[in-house]
């Protein structure tokens, strides 16, 4: 029997396959050092467990409206109003299992088959992968000089008459760049003029350091939410560091609201009350738990720069934002140990115990991304492991633990 062509096409997420190799290597009582994975290491904010906690304690855990509970959509509401200076109403959010189900309603909602979404690289995985299973087609917009930001008109020369969408992702998974305004406020009118929607994927916009500020593309448009061209994505996952609660929304038009809402009602129902009333909580609590996470986040970024300086071959662009980096090692991508990103980071995980995650999954060949959303004795761990796994004048053998690993490549 054949199977669907399509979802028979997806490939594995790369995060999640390695996370599992890592995985198995830990079961063994392998001391695997995590610069993979995207998720901070705090608590859950005690307000989302107490209210949480509140509505499981009521015993009252029932279907409840596809579009998000009326009190987590309220709460929305004054969010964008505060961070984003933006007036909108309770039909024009949707909340759903994370940002990703959000992104993946957004698309469906928007395209028709052989429709084209312009994704710039580097870009999240999941992005180009929820096109091609619509049936639309990714347009990658790849920086010709080299760099994590497009030049404006590198964007403008791919629209067409199928473009349905831009997705726009500042604060970048994976460069951790913010895009300049200039771009930004460009985009927008481009998309004003042209009639195609931007897609904002704003999970990270306040995860961003030196007092570096991601302007919201909102701030560029005359209009209001329901002529707007922007849709804005958001949750819980990474400013709270909530991402096992799977909570994140979609602000857009009302008429697109109700199709993805549709969409949603056939597929998934509704976010468990319990999850909504933990985004709840997290929402209306104290938020300075944001900032202390940033604050720790970007110390770690620091820590990174300092240690990826010791590597004479390795250059890395500053990350503005995220918790995450993207250092070029072509250096280490044309030898016998490895011929691409991804055999490197195969390597790193066997040699030195190390997860990376190969450029080559964003469509940036040679270079590794790097997590720093650990904590900073990790990081230089991690980073020190590396070197001597890479550098061929390291000591030949280094003690991980009580463990020695003698070097017996070259
Ligand atoms: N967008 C980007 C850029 C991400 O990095 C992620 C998570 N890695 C998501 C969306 C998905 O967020 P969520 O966990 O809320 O689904």
């Amino acid at each position: 029997m054949s199977l669907s062509q399509v979802a028979s096409s997806i490939p594995t997420s790369p995060t999640i396959a390695l996370n599992e190799e890592a995985r198995l290597l830990r079961e063994k009582g392998e001391p695997v050092i995590h610069l993979g994975i995207g998720e901070p290491k705090n608590k859950t904010p005690i307000t989302a467990i107490l209210s949480s906690a509140a509505k499981l304690g009521s015993g009252d855990v029932k279907y409840v409206p596809t579009d998000g509970t009326p009190s987590l959509k309220k709460a929305i509401v004054r969010y964008s109003e505060e961070n984003y200076d933006r007036v909108v109403s309770p039909q024009n959010i949707i909340v759903s299992d994370g940002a990703k189900q959000s992104l993946f309603n957004i698309l469906f909602t928007l395209c028709n088959p052989q429709d084209e979404v312009i994704v710039i690289a580097p870009y999240w995985v999941s992005y180009p992968e929820m096109i091609k299973m619509i049936g639309a087609i990714p347009v990658i917009v790849t920086p010709e000089d080299g760099s994590f930001v497009p030049r404006f008109d590198e964007i403008e020369r791919v629209v067409g008459s199928y473009t349905k969408a831009i997705i726009v992702n500042s604060p970048n998974n994976p460069s951790g760049m913010i895009y300049p305004e200039d771009l930004i406020s460009k985009l927008v009118d481009l998309c004003e003029r042209k009639g195609f929607y931007m897609i904002c994927d704003d999970i990270y916009h306040k995860l961003v350091f030196d007092g570096k500020v991601a302007i919201p593309a909102c701030k560029y448009t005359q209009k209001d939410v329901e002529n707007s061209k922007i849709i804005l994505v958001n949750g819980v996952a990474k400013l709270y560091g909530m991402t096992g609660f799977r909570v994140g929304w979609a602000i857009a038009p009302k008429k697109l609201v109700a199709i993805m809402t549709n969409v949603q009602s056939q597929t998934t129902t509704c976010v468990s009350p319990v999850m909504q009333a933990a985004a709840e909580g997290a929402l209306t609590g104290m938020q300075t738990i944001v900032e202390s996470l940033r604050l720790s986040i970007q110390n770690n970024r620091d820590v990174l720069m300092q240690e990826l300086h010791s590597f004479t071959d390795v250059h890395c662009v500053k990350p503005q934002g995220t918790f995450y980096a993207l250092p070029d090692f072509k250096a280490y991508c044309r030898n016998s140990v490895a011929k691409n990103s991804v055999e490197l980071c195969q390597f790193l995980l066997q040699k030195a115990l190390v997860v990376t995650v190969p450029g080559k999954e964003f469509g940036m060949e040679g270079h590794l991304r790097l997590s720093y959303a650990g904590t900073v004795k990790e990081i230089m761990e991690g980073i020190e492991r590396m070197k001597w796994a890479l550098d061929p004048n390291a000591p030949s053998e280094i003690y991980i633990g009580d463990r020695k690993l003698v070097r017996d490549w070259r």
